[in-house]
């Protein structure tokens, strides 16, 4: 759930989305003068994220940027990263792969010292919300004549896309959309898959399928309460003690690793659909 986030406790919050990405990281913050602790969470992130920071200028002939010199000198001396000017920019937000922080601070020094308040987003459970934010950056903001886009860059970052995997006994749903569990199941099967175990006794009896991640006979158990919040003690994938449940039955490493894989394979299907209605548009 989203959930409010204030002063410091929001501070660290922006701080871990940008040291936690991983494909991608967008910053939109009109003024940017970042401290050590920020560079440290810039430091951190691998070269192939993607870092997109969005910042104003106040206005275009004059070219009165946000940035401090000195933080755009560090930033640019990291990889694969891109910069966005925006004229009136006053909207504020951070957004990784996996979270979003809509918040009233700056990412500046200064603003330590301010009461900020802020929203902190779980873009897999709040998806809707976090897409609305991304398409309110891409459709509206970045591709206005107020902001120094080129169409090339916008493709550029576009490539890179959310991925919203909801997995439980109940339901599947990516990117917000419910799929038929046949059609999952033939996409899980094209994943690296061996037997898994069950997140309560850790028996190997049972095939590695996180939608079902308990043995039948603990299974049976747990249909009599159907708690989907009741903590287990095992990873689903590669058995190790984590504290899981059975709409979270991976550790973290599993996770990232099969999400990346159902993605690779959510990817290939739509590129099919794709190629289909173009076919039949024909
Ligand atoms: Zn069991
Ligand atoms: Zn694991």
């Amino acid at each position: 759930m989203a959930h409010l986030v204030t002063d410091r406790e929001l501070r660290h919050s922006i701080e871990v989305t940008i040291s936690g990405s991983r494909d991608f990281l967008v910053v939109v913050s009109p003024y940017i003068d970042i401290d050590e602790d920020i560079k440290k969470a810039f430091l951190k992130l691998h070269k192939d994220t993607l870092k997109v920071i969005v910042y104003r200028v106040s206005d275009k002939s004059t070219n009165q940027s946000g940035i401090t010199e000195d933080s755009r000198q560090f930033l640019r001396g990291l990889p694969n990263i891109e910069f966005v000017s925006v004229k009136n920019l006053h909207a504020k937000f951070f957004m990784n792969d996996d979270y979003t922080v809509i918040a009233s601070m700056n990412l500046t020094s200064s603003s330590n010292h301010n009461y900020e308040v802020g929203v902190e987003i779980d873009n897999k459970k709040d998806f809707e919300m976090a897409k609305d934010c991304i398409e309110y950056l891409f459709y509206e903001v970045l591709a206005s004549d107020d902001s120094d886009i080129s169409k090339e860059r916008l493709k550029n970052i576009l490539s890179k896309q959310l991925f919203s995997l909801v997995i439980n006994p109940n339901e599947v749903k990516i990117n917000g959309e419910q799929i038929d569990v046949n059609k999952f199941k033939s996409m899980h099967e094209q994943c690296n898959v061996k037997h898994g175990y069950c997140i309560r006794c850790e028996s190997t009896n049972i095939d590695f399928y996180p939608k079902n991640p308990l043995c039948p006979k603990c299974f049976t158990e747990w249909s009599i309460y159907r708690n989907s919040n009741y903590e287990e003690k095992h990873c689903h994938w590669c058995g190790v003690e984590h504290k899981t449940t059975i709409n979270n039955p991976l550790c973290g490493a599993c996770y990232e690793v099969y999400d990346f894989e159902i993605e690779r394979e959510w990817k290939k299907i739509k590129s099919k659909d794709k190629i289909i209605k173009k076919l039949k548009m024909k």
